[in-house]
């Protein structure tokens, strides 16, 4: 698998995808195979470096994979639109494991949307379920009162990182803070990882016609995050150092003033991402990327699909149920049968009570 990347600012935007793959035909890159490079379409995490800004980040479409998870739900919208930012985040975080696992992001909270839950495992699956109560919601769709803080109420946003049964579970749990679930991931990142991070979460219902006419509603949404590079800091460590050998002070500072200033012109690049341009299926990742940084050198590389995947199983559940007591068990059974029904991906197992009667 190739990791190098292709520096973007050197294409013309009209015709971008085409010239990357022209590139690649003509061998002129000569460090790409072909088959690695589905640039990147829907449900394709685009990493990416900004090198004259010392950032990197990811970039995300999600089309089907999304459409996929939530209209297995049927959803009220306003709870779908929760969700599938928690999706957004979620595979933009947890397509950066370096290792094989899985990554969970959940709030817990007391608004009418009492749960949001999304895990991202290696390779490629993504899974999210909302839990809410209709009569809540339904509620605060009459009074008007849909923010996103108005449905999700008071609580915490968790952050797991789960490596497997071997390894130590990492697991960041800050309060929920913030009015919109941008808002409280960038308060994450300020309080918790202590790195710069810009995000920007978008969601919309594409409408179509069908060959019928009748209209198609599809989901879709999209995501950007960057992040100010930790090297960079180093760097100016050393600039420092040198610099102060020489007994020159000012310029020393002149190179963190550099460092704002490079950051701040990323976060207002990025403030400039409409919602709109984030979901949009003519504005593919890597030509959003190539509108806001191309002066500065974008670079992206390889992406990462994701598919709506669950993984769930029979095995899992059955294991689950070994650990019942008989009087658990006795308590599940209901017309003659122990029927679970996954809350991500709504499928129905059914179990015959006998299958774990010997306890
Ligand atoms: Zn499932």
């Amino acid at each position: 698998m190739h990791k190098k990347p292709y520096l973007l600012g050197a294409l013309k935007e009209q015709n971008l995808t085409d010239n990357i793959m022209a590139n690649l035909e003509a061998g002129q890159s000569g460090t790409v195979d072909l088959d690695t490079m589905n640039f990147a379409g829907d449900d394709a995490v685009v990493p990416f470096q900004i090198d004259g800004l010392d950032v990197r980040g990811r970039s995300v479409q999600l089309g089907a994979a999304l459409d996929g998870i939530l209209s297995r739900h049927n959803y009220p919208e306003p709870v779908a639109r929760l969700l599938a930012e928690i999706v957004v985040l979620t595979v933009l975080l947890g397509t950066s494991l370096k290792f094989q696992g899985k990554f969970i992001l959940q709030t817990q909270s007391d608004g009418p949307v009492d749960m949001l839950v999304a895990d991202f495992t290696t390779p490629d699956s993504v899974r999210a379920y909302a839990r809410y109560d209709l009569d809540r919601v339904n509620e605060a769709v009459e009074k008007g009162e849909t923010a996103p803080e108005q449905l999700i109420g008071k609580g915490t946003l968790g952050l797991t990182v789960d490596q497997g049964s071997h390894m130590q579970r990492y697991q960041g749990i800050v309060p929920l803070d913030g009015s919109t679930l941008e808002d409280i991931a960038r308060t994450y990142f300020r309080q918790s990882e202590q790195i710069p991070t810009e995000i920007r979460l978008a969601v919309a219902k594409l409408v179509t016609r069908g060959e019928d006419g009748k209209a198609i509603e599809q989901w879709r949404a999209g995501g950007l995050m960057v992040q100010f590079l930790p090297h960079s800091v180093i760097k100016d460590k050393e600039l420092e150092r040198d610099l102060s050998a020489k007994g020159d002070e000012s310029e020393a500072l002149s190179s963190s003033d550099m460092d704002q200033n490079k950051w701040d012109e990323a976060r207002s690049l990025v403030g400039t991402i409409e919602d709109a341009e984030l979901t949009d299926p003519q504005v593919p990742a890597e030509r959003l990327l190539y509108r806001l940084f191309h002066e500065q050198g974008a670079r992206i590389y390889e992406p990462v699909k994701v598919t709506d995947t669950c993984t769930c199983s029979r095995d899992k559940i059955v294991g689950v149920l070994s650990g019942f007591s008989a009087e658990e068990i006795k308590d599940s059974v209901e017309d003659g049968e122990i029927s679970v029904t996954c809350e991500f991906c709504s499928t129905r197992y059914v179990f015959d009570p006998e299958e774990f009667s010997s306890k």
